[in-house]
C-alpha cells in the first residue's frame, strides 16, 4: 500500500520533471530568439521601441511585459532603424 503510494508519489514527481524539462527545452530557443539584439543599438529586435510605458521602458524585468512585441522579424531596427533586409539577424548578433 505505502511502496504503491510511493511509486505514484515518484512517478508525478518524475512526471512533473519531464514536463519541466520538455517546458525548459521550449522555452530555451524562445527565450534566444526574444534576446537578440540590434547589432548598432542593442535593442532587442524583437520589441518596439517606445511601446512600453515610459516609467518602465528602462526597466530590464518590466519593459518586455509592457512593450509589444513583434512575431515577425521588423525590416528594420525599431530604435535605431538599423536595416535588417538582406542580412540574416540571427547569423550577425
Ligand atoms: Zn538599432
Amino acid at each position: 500500500m505505502f511502496g504503491a503510494m510511493g511509486c505514484i508519489l515518484l512517478a508525478a514527481i518524475l512526471g512533473k520533471f519531464w514536463l519541466a524539462l520538455l517546458a525548459v527545452m521550449f522555452a530555451m530557443p524562445a527565450a534566444w530568439l526574444f534576446n537578440l539584439q540590434c547589432r548598432k543599438c542593442s535593442w532587442p529586435v524583437y520589441r518596439a521601441f517606445g511601446s512600453a510605458k515610459q516609467k518602465y521602458q528602462r526597466d530590464q524585468l518590466l519593459a518586455p511585459l509592457n512593450s509589444k512585441i513583434l512575431w515577425n522579424l521588423p525590416a528594420a531596427c525599431t530604435k535605431c532603424g538599423t536595416d535588417f533586409s538582406g542580412t540574416d539577424p540571427v547569423e550577425s548578433f
